[in-house]
């Protein structure tokens, strides 16, 4: 295989860069030429290939978002976008691509793998739900800003007895908030996996006073059930039950913006290096992923048919570290 490209797609994650660079060099090193593709899928429907050299991805390690930017494209959901796409990759000459993103992204993938194109997958996602890998790239660069932000606001919490509910990303998938809020002391976390109702936020505030806590912060996924906003509400309207002020902060997109961080930025290197290698091998179709210390492969198909399950036994043992008489009472 003489030429490869690379794009990402779908929601950016803080470590696209590092893995982009790692497939640049990667592939240079087996003496490929090597294409990156701007925009994701979009970009390969309407022809935007550059040529990379090593230079072209020096000093962005450090940095959050991808170089090579990236989209949500209606377009290549159609027939008529992937035939350009196909015609694209055709007239550059390019034998195998490595794609960068969620769940949708490789959806796409596999869409190409079916058209005859060599396609390697790679996890791109803070929401780390794929099937085929412990973590996925982001995820632990996000879970670290969410984890600084959470204990500034518990810093300034306990000067004045409030209440927080900070919200973090996580539409389907609660891993974020349940790690966040184990990382941080968190007095409860509410995720979509995890049934709740508002009276149980409410008597957590309570327990929480009555034990002289100075603070309560309870971490919110985006897709919970009732969201920060929603609980918010609910707790202002019986605050002076409460014993607590309460207030809430949606963390956003700062999420997506933090430096990778030193996990983040191997992970991906070691991600890119194990895509360039498969294309290289001859394999097509699968996506890299992380077991333990190991970089495996995936059938994509079996990515994006499967659900990875998040492991609830950690959001029973924040509860027993949160409040200990509960460990007995577990059965
Ligand atoms: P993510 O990759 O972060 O999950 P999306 O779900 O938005 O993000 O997917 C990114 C892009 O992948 C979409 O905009 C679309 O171009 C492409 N895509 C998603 N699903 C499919 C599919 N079933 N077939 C072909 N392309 C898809």
């Amino acid at each position: 295989m003489r030429r490869i490209a690379v794009l990402t797609s779908g929601g950016d994650s803080p470590g696209m860069n590092p893995f982009v660079r790692a497939v640049v060099r990667r592939a240079l090193g087996y003496n490929m030429e090597i294409f990156g593709i701007e925009h994701g899928y979009q970009g390969l429907c309407d022809g935007n290939v550059i040529e990379m050299n090593a230079r072209s991805v020096g000093g962005i390690i450090d940095r959050a978002g991808t170089i090579l930017e990236t989209a949500r494209s209606e377009e290549f959901m159609t027939r008529e976008g992937r035939r350009k796409a196909l015609r694209t990759l055709n007239e550059h000459g390019i034998e195998g691509l490595v794609v960068l993103g969620g769940d949708g992204s490789l959806r796409g993938a596999m869409s190409l793998h079916e058209a005859g194109v060599k396609v390697i997958g790679a996890p791109g996602t803070i929401d780390n739900d794929m099937y085929g890998t412990e973590m996925t790239i982001g995820v632990d660069t996000a879970l670290n800003v969410a984890l600084n932000a959470i204990d500034m606001i518990r810093a300034t919490a306990s000067s004045h007895q409030r209440a927080f509910l900070i919200e973090v990303m996580g539409r389907h998938c609660g891993y974020l908030a349940l790690m966040a809020g184990i990382a941080s002391g968190a007095e409860m976390i509410c995720i979509p996996e995890y049934p709740f109702e508002l009276e149980d936020v409410a008597r957590t505030l309570d327990e929480a006073y009555i034990r002289g806590k100075a603070h309560c912060i309870i971490v919110v996924a985006e897709g919970a059930p009732y969201n920060a906003h929603a609980i918010e509400q609910y707790l202002r309207e019986h605050e002076d039950e409460l014993g607590f002020e309460v207030r809430s902060t949606i963390l956003g997109h700062i999420q997506r913006g933090g430096k990778p961080t030193a996990f983040e930025r191997i992970l991906a290197t070691r991600m890119g290096c194990a895509a360039v290698d498969n294309l290289y091998q001859g394999n097509t179709g699968v996506m890299v992923g992380i077991q333990g210390h190991d970089i495996i492969t995936t059938p994509i198909p079996d990515v994006v048919s499967h659900k990875k399950e998040l492991d609830l036994s950690l959001y029973e043992l924040a509860r027993t570290l949160e409040n200990p008489s509960t460990l007995l009472q577990q059965p």
